[in-house]
């Protein structure tokens, strides 16, 4: 079933994001991990390709036996890196024959060490080509885009970036799922500035809780989303006083007051970027009043 049908009847959905271990030695307990978080009920799960140098046969058989084993509604994301129109076609192709019915349509980032992104084939250089294109190959198909509620870093200008988010979703796209974020402003004044443009797509907020003092350094260089100062003084201050433990403790709490406060406000579902760990998402689901 496409997932904008599947929000359309579910408020104040849980969905959550994995992303494929590179060791075949890491499946095991990546599948046990997936089947522990079940207990959240998600409206549907996404599992990345290519970030981190994931293979899109990995997505595929992730994808597949997450629906067929654990009884999921997994999205494969889809990037136009690498992209050809008969690689693309085939792996559309193999998802419907897998029963999967969502894809999330991105262009991908530029390979690491490099700045700025070159496109692999002047058919997809963007986003907005990969879903005219699945929507032309996979008529029935849910297709999800990228959104940026801080603007996506390549873009100079916001209104310019919003109107291309518009293009994707003009082009068949269902639904967004945001990049993360860390002020709810930023996804309340993003949702009301696209409004104003005509868009009524849901647009899934994606909240990446922060467990330790490293993994902000490494979100803040990674996609432009910004951390507030005083969240970023306040998680300084927990570690001088209460180490690792306390940073972690910091990060859950406030990933659960931003997600209750999401769905307080109006949005549809919130979107956990999981890192493939169970026990943080179990612990903000668990705390959310729905
Ligand atoms: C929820 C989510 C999941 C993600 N999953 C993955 C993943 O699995 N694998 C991965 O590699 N990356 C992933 N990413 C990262 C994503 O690939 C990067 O953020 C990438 O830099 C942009 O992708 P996009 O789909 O938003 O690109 P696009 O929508 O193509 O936009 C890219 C840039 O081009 C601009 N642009 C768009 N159309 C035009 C146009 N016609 N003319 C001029 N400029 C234009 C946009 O404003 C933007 O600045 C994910 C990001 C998010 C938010």
């Amino acid at each position: 079933m496409r997932i904008a049908d599947l929000i359309a009847k579910t408020p104040k959905f849980v969905s959550l994001e994995f992303f494929p271990p590179k060791e075949r030695e890491a499946w095991p307990g990546f599948f046990l991990t997936a089947r522990a978080l079940t207990a959240v009920d998600p409206l549907f799960v996404s599992v990345t390709y290519g970030a981190g140098g994931g293979t899109q046969a990995n997505t595929l058989e992730i994808v597949s036996r997450l629906k067929a084993d654990l009884g999921l509604t997994p999205m494969a994301h889809l990037t136009c890196v690498g992209a050809d129109e008969e690689k693309i076609a085939a792996f559309l192709d193999d998802l419907a024959r897998a029963g999967v019915d969502n894809v999330l349509a991105l262009r991908g980032d530029p390979p690491r060490g490099t700045e700025n992104f070159v496109p692999d084939n002047e058919r997809f250089k963007y986003a907005c080509d990969l879903v005219g294109f699945i929507r032309a190959r996979q008529p029935g198909m849910g297709i999800g885009v990228a959104g940026y509620p801080e603007g996506h870093p390549d873009c100079p200008r916001i209104g310019m970036d919003l109107a291309h988010l518009k293009a994707k979703l003009d082009a068949g796209a269902d639904f967004v799922v945001t990049q993360l974020f860390y002020d709810n402003r930023e996804y309340f004044d993003f949702v009301e500035r696209l409004a104003a443009m005509g868009v009524d797509k849901p647009v899934v907020p994606g909240i990446l809780p922060i467990m330790s003092l490293t993994s902000v350094k490494r979100i803040l260089g990674m996609c432009g989303a910004s951390i507030p100062g005083k969240y970023l003084l306040a998680l300084e201050e927990a570690d001088k006083k209460g180490g690792a433990d306390a940073v972690r403790k910091l990060g859950i709490d406030w990933a659960k007051r931003q997600a209750q406060e999401l769905l307080d406000g109006g949005a549809p579902g919130v979107h956990l970027y999981t890192l493939n760990k169970a026990d943080a998402c179990l612990e903000i689901v668990g705390a959310l009043s729905r």
